[in-house]
């Protein structure tokens, strides 16, 4: 402590680049300081320090990190805490540039594996972001004491000794996670795909604002037919909705919640903060999203499944195109999303192309079959669930022609769900049979498929890796700009640099000889079990663990003709 004093005191008004002199490990009275890099000047993004307190010291309580699920949690409460405490305790920017900041990354509304805090049983470690403190371009030395012996000191006594914080609080974060995981393992026992509990809040405040609507929420009820219950190890039992698997239909009038319904279930695969109105709504780890997106680049895809027979004789068994339309956008993310082993297709009829969802029995006079080349969806989901066991849960309020290939229908009604699934199938009737698609070959996915080296090289200039995001959709990857608008179950800016990191890796032990989901399903598994430190080369503790599916909805994104096949 008195070193760096000694230092900082000698270094003051000197020219920034002085603060180089800092990189390196100090002693504090309850923790140790190591400053891993130091900015150029301070207008870079802020240096990267870490705080490392002995378990010892800290106190967490065995119980609260004895397993994964509970560690996680810890370390996403700690970096909470850590976080408010900078907001309450640090005097904030000072100086010039991005002096006087101090960052610790955490998520939103979800609660993720990251690597901003690392729970261990020696220790506790949390990586930060500070601005070291600059005059114009000269070290402000005062400042920068200011921040290290007073700041930081009261931030880490504050949050990460366990005896300054709320312990029933941190105890209940802890075995909140710990129930939704132990829900969402349930699902596939129970033969659900989904379960939204009563009393589950599902509105947002906004499409950018994750947080739950403040006022007049209606609070979900399941209808008594589909009503399940569970005993959760924690909370003991609670009672909700199962969306059984098989073909689910959501219908209801305009307004009246069912893409809000969707969209909750689309958020299950990830745990949520105590509070946020989703803590007890989970779905199938596996399941996808999917749209159409036109105008994304498609590489070697098979959509024959849904499209053939293109004008011009153009073959759909390799598709590949720099501007897909809707349908074919929409088949192919379904295609690929099927080959990372997804189980439950969720679908929304306001983010899906008309003609790949349906064809009404008119249409089908009107236009001969061997003149359109889309076999829509409806014609293919109950194959998938049949034969593949893949379910799908379809948001459909404008249509009545999936009523016959339902197995479940839920209806929205003013923000409450009913199950109309026998009223649906007597509305049926024959149309059914009548809509099936004769012409149309078994559904089989094949090709193994992967990109070529150069696809995947993150150099760019004279740059050897050049990986950056831009907000949560939008990834830097060398010299590819990687948009991933539509791939809406990515929440976090974390997981998009945590992809690019990832790819990276893939792209430098790419032997060629496994496929593409393998070698990214090996490359999460790393992950989850050792951590997101091992793929960048410095360390960057604003990783957050993405799932498979959004590993490989970024690969498939990259604007590039070099695959290979097998
Ligand atoms: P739909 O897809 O049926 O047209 P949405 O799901 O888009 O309807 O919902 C329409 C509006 O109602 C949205 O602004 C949404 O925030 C709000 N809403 C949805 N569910 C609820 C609820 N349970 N309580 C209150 N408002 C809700
Ligand atoms: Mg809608």
């Amino acid at each position: 402590m008195d070193r760096l004093r000694t230092l900082l005191e000698s270094i003051d008004g000197k020219g920034y680049k002085a603060y180089k002199q800092l990189e390196g490990a100090w002693g504090f009275r309850r923790y140790r300081l190591l400053v891993d890099h130091v900015q150029g000047d301070p207008f870079a993004k802020p240096s990267r320090l870490r705080v490392q307190l002995a378990m010892d010291t800290c106190g967490l309580p065995e119980d609260l990190r004895r397993s994964t699920v509970r560690r996680i949690a810890c370390e996403d409460y700690l970096g909470r805490a850590f976080s408010t405490a900078v907001a309450e305790l640090a005097r904030g920017q000072r100086g010039s540039g991005n002096s006087g900041i101090i960052e610790v990354s955490t998520s939103g509304q979800q609660v993720l594996h990251r690597n901003a805090v690392v729970v261990s049983p020696e220790q506790v470690e949390v990586r930060l972001r500070l601005g070291l403190p600059a005059a114009g371009r000269r070290v402000a030395a005062r400042e920068a004491m200011a921040m290290l012996f007073e700041e930081l000191p009261a931030i880490v006594e504050q949050t990460l000794v366990h005896a300054n914080l709320p312990a029933a609080e941190v105890a209940a974060h802890v075995e909140s996670i710990e129930d939704q995981q132990f829900l969402r393992e349930w699902l596939s026992e129970a033969g659900l795909v989904a379960f939204v509990a009563d009393g589950a809040l599902l509105p947002r405040r906004s499409g950018v604002d994750d947080r739950p609507l403040a006022r007049d929420v209606v609070a979900f009820t399941s209808p008594e037919t589909l009503a399940r219950s569970v005993d959760l190890p924690n909370a003991g039992a609670i009672r909700g909705m199962g969306v059984p698997a098989g073909v689910t239909l959501i219908v209801g009038g305009g307004f009246h919640g069912k893409s809000t319904l969707l969209r909750a279930l689309e958020r299950g695969v990830y745990d949520h903060l105590p509070g946020d109105g989703r803590e007890r709504v989970v779905s199938d780890p596996s399941c996808m999203k999917v749209r159409a997106e036109d105008g994304r680049a498609v590489a070697q895809v098979d959509i024959s499944p849904f499209i053939d027979n293109l004008p011009f004789g153009r073959t759909t068994e390799r598709f590949s195109t720099e501007n897909a339309s809707g349908s074919t956008s929409q088949a192919a993310n379904i295609i690929e999303t099927l080959h990372t082993g997804c189980r439950t297709l969720l679908i929304d009829e306001d983010t899906s192309a008309t003609n790949f969802m349906i064809r009404d029995a008119r249409m089908q006079q009107l236009v001969v079959d061997d003149k359109e080349p889309i076999t829509p969806f409806l014609h293919r989901a109950r194959e998938l669930y049949e034969h593949h066991g893949v379910s799908s849960v379809i948001v459909m309020g404008g249509s009545g022609d999936y009523f016959g290939i339902a197995d479940t229908v839920i209806m929205m009604d003013n923000y409450r769900a009913h199950e109309v699934t026998a009223a649906a199938h007597g509305l049926a009737g024959e149309a059914l049979g009548a809509h099936r698609d004769a012409r149309a070959r078994p559904f089989q996915l094949q090709s193994v498929r992967r990109p070529g080296a150069g696809t995947l090289d993150a150099s760019r200039g004279g740059r050897a890796t050049k990986i950056d995001v831009r907000g949560t959709r939008r990834l830097l990857y060398g010299r590819h700009e990687i948009d991933l608008s539509a791939v809406e179950q990515l929440v976090d800016p974390g997981q998009t640099l945590a992809i690019g990191w990832m790819l990276h890796y893939y792209a430098s032990h790419l032997d060629g000889s496994e496929g593409m989901v393998d070698s990214l399903q090996e490359i999460v598994a790393i992950a989850q079990q050792d951590g997101l430190d091992g793929f960048s080369p410095w360390l960057e503790g604003e990783l957050a663990l993405p799932r498979l599916q959004e590993l490989a909805a970024a690969v498939n994104r990259i604007r590039s003709y070099d695959w290979r096949g097998d």
